[in-house]
C-alpha cells in the first residue's frame, strides 16, 4: 500500500517529551504506525500563564491515503574534473563554505587562514583571559572558524533567497556533529563548545576530498594582472591562482587597505555601533517567562527595539541567553566586546549588543571614503583601549547611563578581563549615546528590571561600515576572478548569511 503524508501543528508543554508528540499525532490521525520529522518548532511565549512550543510535524504511514511531501530544494555543486586553482583567504563560514563547495566541484583549493588552527586557537584565548596578554593569531575574531567559532552559534538570518545554501550549511553541520534540532528549531544556536568540535570536523572533511589548508598564513598582497588576480601573495611565498575568493570577515583592517591599494572598489554604508548590556539571566527569566525557571526551555531570549531619540533607531543584537561578554579584539591596540554562550546556555548572565544604526557620514559630519571610514572606527576602538589602558571593559550601570551621571560601584560581571568605572555615555559618540539613552529608557519599560543591569564596553562589529562594489555574483567590480564575500564584503552579516554569500560566488565560479 502507497504512504500517505500529513502535515499538523501542535501546542505543547515547555517540558514536552518526545511520547507525548507521538501520542498526539495518533490521536489526531487515529493512526498506530507512522514516523514523523519535526518541520518547525518556536516557543510561544506571548502569554506568561500559557508558555507552550508550538510544533510542526510531517507524518509518513500507510494508513493514510494521499498526500505527498514536497521535495526540499537542494544545492547544485556542478562537479567535474578541472585542472583550476583556487585560492580562498579566510576560514570563517564564508571562506570555508566556498573552500569546500570549491573543491567538491573539482578545483584544486587552497585554503589560508593568518589565525590557528581551532584547538590552539583555543588555547590562545585562554590563556588571553587568564593573562590579558593578546595574541595576534589566536584570538576572538582570527583564526579556524573566523569570528563564529567563539559565540552562540545562532544559526537565524533574515537574509531571503539563500534557502539552498542555507540546507546546506545546516546539514553540514549536523554531519559535523551538530545536534539535528538546527534543522527544524526557530532559533537554532551551535554553542561555542559545540563549534569548535564541528570546525575541526568540517576541516577533516575538507581534507579528505583533497583539499590544502595553511594556518597562520596571512595574505599580505594580491598580484594583479590585466583585471586579473594572478597569485596571492604571503610571507612564506605567493600561491598561484586561477579563481580569488576573499573573505577576511570586517575585523582585518590592514587586509581592506590592502584590497583598497590594489583597486578594489569599496564604500561606505549604514552600519551600528553601541555596547554590550548585561544582567542576571534569572532577571530576564523573571521578565520574560514570569518565572526563573522554565521546565524543558534553557534560557529566555528578548529582542528589543525602539525608536531611540528619532533620529537613530536603536535595537538589541546578538543576544547570548546564559552566555558570556567576551573581549573580541582583533589587534592588540584596540578594545571591543561581543557575547557568546555554550550549547546548554546555564550562564548566570544574560548579554546583547544594544545598538543605534548609524552612517559614517553621520559620525563624522562629512563626506566619507570607504578608507576615511575604516580609520575612524579604528580610532575609535583604539580609544577605548586607550581609556581602559588595557582590555578591562569600560562601564557603568544602565541607570547611570540613561542619567548621564554617576558613579557606577563594580558589580559581578561575566567579561574575563575586569571592569573599569567609566562615563560611557561620554566615550561614545554623542549621537550613539543620545539614541541609546533613549532606547535603554524604553527597553526598561518593555523588561521589567532592564535598567539595574550593566552597560559595558564598545561594540562596532554587528555590521561592516564598508562595502565592496560587486556584481550579484560577487565579482568585483572591475575584476574577471576575484570575489570579495561574507562579512567583510559589506554584503552578508552572520554565520548563515555570510556562509551562504561564500556558497553562491563558488558555485558561480564552479557554474
Ligand atoms: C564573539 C562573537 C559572537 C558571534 N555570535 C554570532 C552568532 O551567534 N550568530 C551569528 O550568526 N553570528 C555571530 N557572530 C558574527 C559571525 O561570527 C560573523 O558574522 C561570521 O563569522 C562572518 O563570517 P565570515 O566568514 O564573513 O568572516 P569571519 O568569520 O570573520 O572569518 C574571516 C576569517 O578570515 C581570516 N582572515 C582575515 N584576514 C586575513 C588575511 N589577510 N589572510 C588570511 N586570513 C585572513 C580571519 O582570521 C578569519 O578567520 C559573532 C561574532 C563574534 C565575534
Amino acid at each position: 500500500m502507497d504512504m500517505g503524508y500529513r502535515e499538523l501543528s501542535f501546542n505543547l508543554p515547555s517540558d514536552y517529551q518526545e511520547g507525548d508528540l507521538r501520542d498526539a499525532i495518533a490521536k489526531e490521525l487515529g493512526i498506530g504506525e507512522f514516523s514523523y520529522q519535526i518541520g518547525n518548532k518556536s516557543l510561544d511565549a506571548r502569554k506568561k500563564a500559557n508558555i507552550h512550543w508550538q510544533v510542526r510535524v510531517s507524518v509518513l504511514s500507510d494508513e493514510l491515503g494521499g498526500g505527498e511531501p514536497i521535495a526540499a530544494a537542494v544545492l547544485d555543486v556542478p562537479s567535474r574534473t578541472r585542472d583550476e586553482r583556487a585560492v580562498v583567504v579566510g576560514s570563517g563560514p564564508a571562506g570555508f563554505f566556498a573552500a569546500l563547495v570549491l573543491q567538491k566541484a573539482g578545483f584544486r583549493t587552497t585554503l589560508i587562514e593568518r589565525g590557528t588552527e581551532v584547538r590552539k586557537r583555543a588555547r590562545g584565548v585562554m590563556s588571553f583571559e587568564e593573562t590579558g596578554i593578546f595574541d595576534p593569531v589566536s584570538n576572538y575574531a582570527f583564526g579556524e572558524g573566523g569570528a563564529g567559532t567563539f559565540s552562540d552559534g545562532k544559526l537565524t538570518s533574515r537574509s531571503k533567497h539563500i534557502s539552498r545554501e542555507k540546507r546546506f550549511i545546516i546539514e553540514s553541520y549536523i554531519q559535523a556533529g551538530a545536534p539535528e534540532e538546527i534543522r527544524y528549531l526557530a532559533h537554532p544556536h551551535l554553542g561555542s563548545d559545540n563549534l569548535k568540535t564541528i570546525v575541526a570536523n568540517l576541516r577533516s572533511e575538507f581534507l579528505d576530498i583533497g583539499g590544502t589548508v595553511l594556518f597562520e598564513t596571512l595574505l599580505e598582497d594580491i598580484k594583479v594582472e590585466g583585471g586579473r588576480v594572478v597569485e596571492t601573495v604571503t610571507a612564506s611565498g605567493g600561491i598561484e591562482a586561477d579563481y580569488c575568493i576573499i573573505a577576511p570577515g570586517h575585523s582585518a583592517y590592514e587586509t581592506y587597505r590592502m584590497l583598497i591599494r590594489r583597486g578594489v572598489g569599496f564604500r561606505t554604508k549604514p552600519f551600528a555601533l553601541g555596547s554590550r548590556v548585561e544582567h542576571p539571566q534569572e532577571l530576564i527569566n523573571l521578565a520574560q517567562w514570569g518565572r526563573e525557571e522554565l521546565p524543558g526551555v534553557k534560557a529566555a531570549e528578548y529582542r528589543l527595539t525602539s525608536r531611540g531619540d528619532g533620529t537613530l533607531p536603536v535595537y538589541t543584537f546578538c543576544m547570548c541567553p546564559g552566555g558570556v561578554v567576551v573581549p573580541a579584539s582583533a589587534y592588540a591596540h584596540i578594545n571591543i566586546v561581543n557575547g557568546m554562550s555554550r550549547y546548554r546556555r546555564d550562564g548566570i548572565f544574560a548579554n546583547a549588543a544594544c545598538v543605534a544604526a548609524v552612517s559614517p557620514e553621520g559620525l563624522t559630519g562629512r563626506e566619507t571614503s570607504a578608507l576615511d571610514a575604516l580609520d575612524w572606527l579604528e580610532a575609535l576602538e583604539e580609544q577605548f583601549f586607550r581609556y581602559a589602558e588595557g582590555f578591562a571593559a569600560p562601564f557603568c550601570t544602565i541607570r547611570n547611563f540613561i542619567e548621564g551621571k554617576g558613579n557606577s560601584a563594580i558589580s559581578a560581571s561575566s567579561y574575563p578581563l575586569g571592569l573599569k568605572p567609566a562615563p560611557l555615555w561620554e566615550l561614545l559618540p554623542p549621537t550613539v549615546s543620545d539614541a541609546l539613552r533613549e532606547g535603554l529608557k524604553d527597553f526598561s519599560r518593555k523588561v521589567k528590571g532592564f535598567e539595574t543591569g550593566n552597560i559595558m564596553g564598545l561594540e562596532s562589529k554587528t555590521s561592516s561600515p564598508i562595502q565592496v562594489v560587486r556584481d550579484k555574483t560577487g565579482l568585483c567590480t572591475g575584476f574577471e576572478n576575484l570575489y570579495v564575500v561574507g562579512e567583510g564584503s559589506g554584503w552578508a552579516g552572520g554565520i548563515i548569511s555570510s556562509g551562504a554569500d561564500g556558497i553562491q560566488a563558488a558555485v558561480h565560479i564552479a557554474s
